[in-house]
């Protein structure tokens, strides 16, 4: 059986990444998402294990003690991680999964599945992303402004992903995801075993 892709998905605050998503999912209901275990309290709206499971602080370092997580990040004081196990649960039963992490997970997700295929969720001005980040309406002004800066830092970091996504119009980026995920097949990255394997069975 071929094993299931990996795709580890970054993007500001703001990019648009939720709404993205629910509509890549609409679409696309086979493909898994990974569920991330996070110390940040719910936001209005939010439900548990649906996109986060909201765990204590003491429970997040219990579970990276037990190295049960395959990555994680504090962001502006809360820790969020990646569980291991459904995501390798996932690559073995040969079903693709979606990972949402920060620039920093994604590099971490890297070195550990080097076969993983990352894409940048990049919104389509700086103008759109304040206006984004300052729409929520559930935020004081000095977290929109934390916010702001770590997307820019985000924003520059966007060269060390395979590929970015602009997530202007929702259908056409949904529509781009999911070309990436189809063409990623092919990709050099997710064929080596088939390179090593025609060279290993040559006749001399
Ligand atoms: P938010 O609080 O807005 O839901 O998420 C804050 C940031 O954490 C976003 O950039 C989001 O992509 C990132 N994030 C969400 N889940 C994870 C995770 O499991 N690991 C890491 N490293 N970052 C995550």
């Amino acid at each position: 059986m071929n094993k299931g892709g990996v795709f580890v998905v970054a993007g500001p605050s703001g990019s648009g990444k939720d709404t993205l998503f629910k509509e890549l999912f609409k679409r696309k209901p086979e493909i898994k998402f990974s569920i991330s275990s996070i110390t940040r309290p719910m936001r209005v709206g939010e439900v548990e294990g649906e996109k986060y499971n909201f765990i204590t602080r003491e429970k997040f370092l219990s579970m990276l003690e037990n190295d049960e997580l395959l990555e994680y990040n504090e962001y502006i004081g809360n820790y969020y991680g990646t569980p291991k196990a459904p995501v390798i649960a996932a690559i073995e039963n040969g079903d693709d999964i979606l990972i949402e992490v920060d620039v920093n997970g994604a590099k971490e997700i890297c070195q550990k599945l080097p076969e993983a295929i990352t894409v940048f969720i990049m919104p389509p001005s700086y103008k759109e992303l304040k206006r984004r980040l300052s729409g929520r309406g559930t935020e004081t002004q000095d977290l929109i402004d934390k916010r702001m800066k770590e997307a820019l830092n985000e924003i520059a970091r966007a060269t060390e992903f395979d590929y970015i996504v602009v997530n202007d119009d929702i259908q056409t980026a949904v529509d781009d995801i999911i070309e990436v995920m189809s063409s990623s097949r092919l990709a050099l990255k997710r064929q080596k075993n088939l390179i090593d394997g025609v060279l290993s069975n040559v006749e001399s």
